[in-house]
């Protein structure tokens, strides 16, 4: 059994703390606020994995493995722990424009996944009607429809994760920052918190956007940039559709996301910093996802918005996210962080990954 630490308890931490308890390692996961304060709070949970357009490769696999775990793991949680995680099986609509000069890779798309066993829907206009009345848009050209993504209520998971952990012994620590670090040449030794020192055997940095400094801490500086995500909750008279079929809804990057009983997220917009690294929420940007919300289906204009938050999504700079594998320099730091848009999405295939090297190699 390995002494492991993870430092940040967001949705990523949180599903590395619990597969590594649950596989019988030593797991202490330090939060220096609480489960899910950081991007993870702000996010839609949108579980985007098979309707992508990552048909090979590293991007591909991870959502693959990730919408696979997600299917046994949300019954393991809910058995575990007793906690309901509000979730969405009906699964992703993404739309289809006239416009759109690149339509037919949703034909090639659904061929691809036809061979790795994830089948498509690809719907014309009048299957998108039949099934979804209540879009309405001169530009909807159809929808391709996938059965098996869907939504998950992010911050109700994290802390389903975080009791899963505690169920299989891990120490979960709230408002504990990792302060500092002690290192030799090729491993971290202890984490130093206020008032302790933890020994560790392995290192995992999942703090976000909290990972650059930590990084520097330990000598190896990772960039992570804030890029700042506007969303909110708007409150429908009645549910679009009468509320029989209502999966989540995707075009052109706004997402209207069910929550029941006439209510649904929507969001979100993506802004980037300025050159001084500063981002400031622009209420123009959330003005526009409304009305573009609204565009593709009038009927929300009877909806009034009842709450509206922003968050920072963690992007990496100079490489794709996420960053998964060891921090260059250490034979025992493990970065697993930098997920920028897709944390949610991603968490159960970072948690294998890390898994794997800890699990496989006794300290
Ligand atoms: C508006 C919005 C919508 C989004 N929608 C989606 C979506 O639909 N689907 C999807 O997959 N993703 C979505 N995302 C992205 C997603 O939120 C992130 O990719 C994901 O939350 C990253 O999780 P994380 O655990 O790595 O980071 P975080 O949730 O930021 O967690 C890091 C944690 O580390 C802690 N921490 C930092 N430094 C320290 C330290 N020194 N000591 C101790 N703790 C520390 C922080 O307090 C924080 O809780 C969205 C994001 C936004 C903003």
């Amino acid at each position: 059994m390995s002494r492991v630490v993870i430092i940040g308890g967001g949705v990523v931490g949180a599903m590395v703390a619990y597969e590594l308890s649950r596989l019988g390692q030593a797991v202490t996961l330090c939060e220096r606020d609480t489960p899910g304060a950081g991007s993870t709070g702000a996010a839609l949970g949108v579980l985007m994995g098979i309707v992508s357009q990552k048909m090979t490769g590293r991007g591909w696999r991870l959502r693959e493995q990730s919408i696979r775990r997600y299917q046994t793991l949300l019954p393991e949680l809910t058995t575990l722990t007793g906690r309901e995680i509000p979730h969405n099986p009906q699964g992703i609509v993404m739309l289809r424009f006239t416009d759109d000069p690149r339509d037919d890779r949703w034909h090639r798309l659904q061929r691809v996944r036809e061979k790795q066993g994830w089948p498509l829907e690809v719907w014309d206009r009048e299957e998108l009607r039949s099934h979804c009345p209540q879009l309405e848009s001169d530009r909807l050209l159809g929808a391709v429809y996938s059965p098996q993504d869907g939504q998950i209520n992010p911050r109700a998971l994290t802390a389903a994760l975080w009791a899963g952990a505690q169920h299989y012994g891990a120490d979960c620590r709230l408002s504990t920052a990792v302060e500092s670090f002690g290192f030799d040449e090729e491993r971290c030794r202890e984490v130093i918190v206020a008032g302790a020192t933890l020994a560790c055997d392995w290192l995992i940095l999942a703090a976000g956007l909290g990972s650059t400094p930590l990084t520097a801490q330990l000598q190896q500086p990772v960039e992570i940039q804030p890029v700042l995500g506007q969303a909110f909750r708007v409150k429908l008279p009645q549910p679009l559709n009468g509320g029989n079929f209502d999966p989540v809804i995707s075009g052109e990057d706004v997402h209207i996301v069910p929550l029941g009983g006439g209510e649904y997220w929507i969001g979100a917009t993506v802004e980037f910093p300025d050159s001084q690294g500063d981002v400031i929420a622009d209420p123009a940007l959330k003005e526009q996802v409304w009305q573009q919300a609204i565009a593709l289906c009038p009927a929300l204009a009877q909806g009034e918005i009842v709450e509206s938050w922003s968050g920072l999504r963690p992007r990496p700079q100079g490489q794709p996210a996420p960053l998964i594998g060891p921090l260059p320099g250490y034979t025992n730091v493990l970065l697993a962080t930098g997920h920028y848009r897709n944390g949610v999405l991603l968490a159960p295939a970072t948690a294998q990954a890390i898994s794997e090297p800890i699990c496989g190699i006794i300290a």
